[in-house]
C-alpha cells in the first residue's frame, strides 16, 4: 500500500503530465470516490489549468486557481497515464494531453476530496498532521514520539506524516530495534539515527521506484524490494536466523528475532 514514496511517485509524474494542463474530458465513474464537493465542481476544476502537484504525508493535492483536488489512495489507490479512459478498476479518468490520468483503485477505499482555498488552511487531514520526515532531527522525533511505543507513534500520522508499516518494518531491521521497542528505550543517539533513516528509507524507495506506474506488493504482479518485509521464514541477510512475523500496533512487523532482540 502506498506509503510516502509511493505518493511522492505519483507526484512527480502528475506534476510531469498535468501542471499547466487542463482536462478536455472527465469521466467520474464512481461518485462514491467523491467525499467532499460535487462531481459538477470536480469537473470544472479539472476542466481548468492545474498550477501545481503537491504532496503532504501520504496525501497529493493538486492546485487550481481558488481551489485544490485532494487524492488519498489508502490501500490500493494509484493515478496512472492511460491510452483509453476504462481500464480495470477506474474510478475517475480526466484526459489532457499527455493522455487518460486515471485514479484506479481496486479496493475502492481511496478518495478524492475539492477543497476550496478558503477552506485549506483548515483541512484536517491535512491541517492535522506531522511534520514530514525530511524536515525532522533527532530530538524532534523523540519529543513527538514522547515515551510511547515507537511503532504506534510512527505509524500516528500527526507524529510523523507519511510513515506506514512497511518503512517501519524495513528501517527498524536496519537500525537492530525490537518491533515492540517503547520511544523511552532509545538514547540520543539512536534518535539521530532513526531521524535520518527515515527520509533515507523514502529518497531510495523513489530512486528505485520511479516508474510511470508504481506496483504495490498487495497487487500480486510486483517483486518484493524489500529486506524484511513480506519475507517471513526467509534468513536474515545479515545473521541467517529466520526473519519472523508478528502484529504490533495492529500491523504485522517483519523482523530478525537475533539481531533485533
Ligand atoms: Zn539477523
Amino acid at each position: 500500500m502506498p506509503e510516502l514514496g509511493e505518493v511522492e511517485i505519483v507526484r512527480q509524474n502528475l506534476e510531469r503530465w498535468w501542471v499547466g494542463e487542463s482536462a478536455s474530458e472527465v469521466v467520474l465513474e464512481d461518485e462514491h470516490l467523491l467525499t467532499r464537493g460535487t462531481p459538477e465542481r470536480l469537473e470544472t476544476l479539472l476542466r481548468s489549468p492545474c498550477k501545481a502537484m503537491q504532496r503532504r504525508g501520504k496525501y497529493l493535492f493538486a492546485e487550481f486557481d481558488d481551489a485544490y483536488v485532494v487524492f488519498h489512495f489508502r490501500m490500493t489507490g494509484k493515478i496512472t497515464r492511460e491510452d483509453d479512459e476504462s481500464p480495470e478498476y477506474t474510478r475517475l479518468a480526466w484526459h489532457v494531453p499527455a493522455g487518460w490520468l486515471t485514479f484506479k483503485d481496486s479496493r475502492r477505499l481511496g478518495h478524492v476530496e475539492v477543497v476550496e482555498a478558503d477552506e485549506f488552511d483548515e483541512y484536517e487531514p491535512i491541517a492535522k498532521l506531522g511534520p514530514e520526515p525530511h524536515d525532522l532531527d533527532g530530538a524532534m522525533l523523540c519529543s513527538r514520539v514522547n515515551g510511547r511505543k515507537l511503532k504506534n507513534a510512527l505509524l500516528d500520522q500527526t507524529v510523523v506524516a507519511g510513515v506506514g508499516n512497511i518503512a517501519i518494518s524495513e528501517i527498524f531491521f536496519d537500525e537492530e530495534l525490537p518491533p515492540e521497542v517503547s520511544g523511552d528505550e532509545l538514547d540520543s543517539e539512536q534518535w539521530d539515527r532513526l531521524a535520518r533513516a527515515l527520509p533515507r528509507f523514502f529518497d531510495a524507495l523513489i530512486a528505485d521506484q520511479k516508474s510511470d506506474e508504481v506496483m504495490y506488493l498487495n497487487q500480486g504482479k510486483a517483486e518484493n524490494p524489500f529486506t524484511v518485509y513480506k519475507r517471513e521464514g526467509e534468513p536474515c541477510p545479515r545473521c541467517g536466523a529466520l526473519i519472523k512475523r508478528k502484529k504490533v500496533a495492529g500491523r504485522s512487523s517483519y523482523f530478525c528475532p537475533e539481531c533485533q532482540a
